[in-house]
């Protein structure tokens, strides 16, 4: 998946070290991200290539012994040999540690952006000193960044898998079925519930497979294997959906592209069935 960087290693520690000159900044503007794209692997810019005006900005996680910092002054004119370029796009270059910082900078820098201001009182907010929070000065709020919950749930009965495909969104390949934790739910009946809502049938039996960083959306995916309970008949959710079927493990399409717990949990089951 996307975040197995091995044999590099992510650190999130909270650091107040200054950036040094080999070190990258992470600089978004409504364009986008300065980087360049060669070979299909993103490229991001160092201290060292920007120059020292760049030099002050706020420490985010290090790879390895580099570190990564995001520039949260005014963006500047791209620099000669480097552009903004729209981050969705992105998502489609090389999977390796520059792709993962990108992805991991963009919800932080999502939530830095979309707390500025105080939430309760409206004063200008700070960073934080000992962990990574934005602090209102005047009431003492403390915001802490965002992480959403959320479950893919890989539905089976037998030899058969439900794959799905969502309706009216740039992704078109199957997927399963996905959705979000609502407050004071545990995480099987977000699972239960997803289940019910987007394919109209029960679950059991529920295994725990594997976590993902979805920093994309700032989200952290919970897979799931869930044995169908009952009725094998599917009501589709149709607002969400376009499609939504039993597939025999023989008919499954083959996804090689190892960046998603989605793709990596219907390759699983492709495989070898379900986890028991
Ligand atoms: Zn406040």
């Amino acid at each position: 998946m996307f975040q197995d960087i091995t044999p590099h290693v992510y650190h999130n520690e909270f650091s107040l070290a200054p950036a040094e000159t080999d070190d990258f900044i992470f600089i978004f503007s409504g364009k986008g991200l300065l980087c360049r794209v060669e070979d299909d692997a993103i490229i991001l810019p160092t201290l060292g290539q920007l120059g020292p005006a760049f030099a002050s900005g706020q420490r985010l996680f290090s790879i390895d012994s580099r570190g990564y910092y995001l520039w949260e002054g005014a963006a500047p004119e791209a620099p000669e040999g480097w552009t903004y370029r729209p981050t969705r796009p992105l998502r489609d270059c090389r999977a390796d540690e520059a792709l993962f910082a990108a992805a991991a900078a963009e919800s932080l820098w999502r939530w830095y952006s979309h707390n500025r201001f105080c939430g309760q009182c409206g004063k200008k907010m700070a960073h934080g000193t000992k962990e990574r929070s934005q602090v209102c000065p005047a009431c003492g709020n403390t915001v802490y960044p965002k992480i959403c919950p959320a479950v893919i749930a890989a539905v089976y009965d037998g030899d058969r898998l439900i794959l799905t495909r969502y309706r009216g969104r740039p992704f078109t390949k199957y997927a399963l079925i996905a959705g979000f934790n609502e407050i004071g739910e545990s995480i099987e009946d977000t699972v239960r519930r997803e289940v019910l809502e987007e394919v109209g049938v029960h679950v059991k039996n529920l295994r725990f497979y594997k976590s993902q960083p979805w920093t994309f959306t700032d989200s952290l995916l919970m897979g799931f294997f869930a044995e169908l309970d009952g009725s094998d008949r599917i009501t589709m959710e149709e607002d969400e959906l376009s499609e939504a079927r039993w597939f025999s493990r023989d008919k499954i399409p083959a996804d090689h592209s190892g960046i998603s717990l989605t793709g990596e949990m219907i390759e699983y089951f492709r495989k070898n069935g379900p986890i028991r």
